[in-house]
């Protein structure tokens, strides 16, 4: 009980933890050292800032919690994907993967706990959203993703996706905050050309990225080119049509000049025909962009089949043949749930 009424020391910037130690007759120099040791080390105890002084320590340990995340579970794939279980100050729980491959490690990372917009094909979207996460619990998965990379696989991270738990935009303040952090020289200092935000699509929001001038990469979860399909499949997109996405998409091409990437997961006998590729490719013409073809992994009551091998290949190869920059991504880590668009399917099943 008594951490609640002691605040997160990691809600104050740089410059409110200098203005503490000032106001506490201590020297500037110790706002760094604290810093470093929340940011760059990610302590998640006031002991283990050993080079501040005991009587500091004690005063911070009054004053202050730190309401660091922990690991709370972690299923080990058969083909090295890991899934966390991340354990909140609140007691609830988020999911974190890590995705090793030869030359790279990717973090797959959640933006709120639960999520809200339900959409058909996806585990998380049958629980309801509980709340968002802050910027410093969405860094935390960063941090300890990135220590699993190098304890398990001898590699830093090098890529980091917004695709677990929760719709980004829908925490876009958070969201952006822990992208500085990730991406400053006080947290783990990676290009954020090596972040992807990705979106179901809400067109004013991806505006607002063009207005914010963004430098990280965007990613919009399209899954089907076509507003009748699009509205079964994604209840977001009643509001946001395909019409006001692809307006927003140009605006934010036009704001940041950077390539967007489509998300397509391929579902039997729903969005595996050849018509649904030509409307595709319509509508990816628009700006510059990279088109991922996704196998999907059936959840659990799901309504869903994993599509044909060689209609996903048909398919491909239709896109190819526009000029359209295309990949087709073989799911990982399906034997623990850690998939696209499985995660929390054991908290759905419990
Ligand atoms: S796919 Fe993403 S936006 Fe849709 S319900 Fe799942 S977590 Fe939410």
């Amino acid at each position: 009980m008594e951490n609640l009424k002691k605040q997160d020391i990691r809600a104050l910037s740089k410059q409110e933890l200098k203005a503490y130690f000032l106001s506490k007759g201590e020297k500037a120099f110790r706002a760094k050292q604290v810093y470093e040791w929340l940011w760059k080390k990610s302590a998640i105890d006031f002991d283990e800032m050993t080079n501040v002084s005991l009587s500091i320590r004690e005063m911070l340990k009054n004053n202050f919690t730190i309401n660091a995340v922990k690991v709370d579970d972690s299923q080990f794939s058969k083909d090295g994907t890991i899934k966390n279980a991340f354990r909140l100050h609140d007691d609830k729980i988020c999911e974190g993967v890590l995705i090793p491959l030869e030359d790279r490690a990717t973090a797959c990372i959640s933006s709120q706990v639960g999520c809200s917009l339900n959409c058909k094909f996806c585990a998380t979207g049958k629980l309801d959203r509980l709340r968002n996460l802050n910027a410093d619990e969405i860094y935390d998965q960063v941090f300890m993703l990135n220590e699993q990379a190098l304890s398990n696989y001898n590699q830093r991270l090098s890529n980091i996706v917004y695709m677990g738990m929760g719709e980004p935009l829908l925490n876009y303040r958070n969201v952006l905050e822990s992208i500085e952090k990730i991406t400053s020289t006080d947290g783990l200092g990676m290009s954020p050309k090596r972040i992807t935000v990705s979106t179901a699509g809400i067109a004013k929001l991806i505006k607002k990225l063009g207005d914010d001038q963004v430098k990280f990469n965007l990613a919009l979860s399209l899954h089907a080119a076509n507003d009748k399909k699009r509205n079964h499949i994604m209840p977001i997109n009643e509001q946001n049509s395909l019409d006001s996405l692809k307006k927003a998409i140009i605006y934010f091409y036009e704001k940041t000049e950077t390539r967007i990437t489509y998300e397509y997961i391929i579902f039997k006998n729903f969005n595996d025909e050849l018509s649904d590729a030509q409307e595709l490719a319509e509508f990816a013409k628009i700006t510059p962009c990279k088109i991922n073809i996704i196998e999907y992994n059936a959840i659990d009551n799901g309504e869903f089949q994993q599509a044909k091998r060689e209609k996903v290949d048909a398919f491909v190869n239709y896109i190819e043949s526009k000029s359209l920059i295309v990949n087709v991504r073989r799911s990982r880590g399906k034997d623990i749930d850690a998939a696209c668009g499985q995660l929390a399917n054991k908290l759905v099943k419990s």
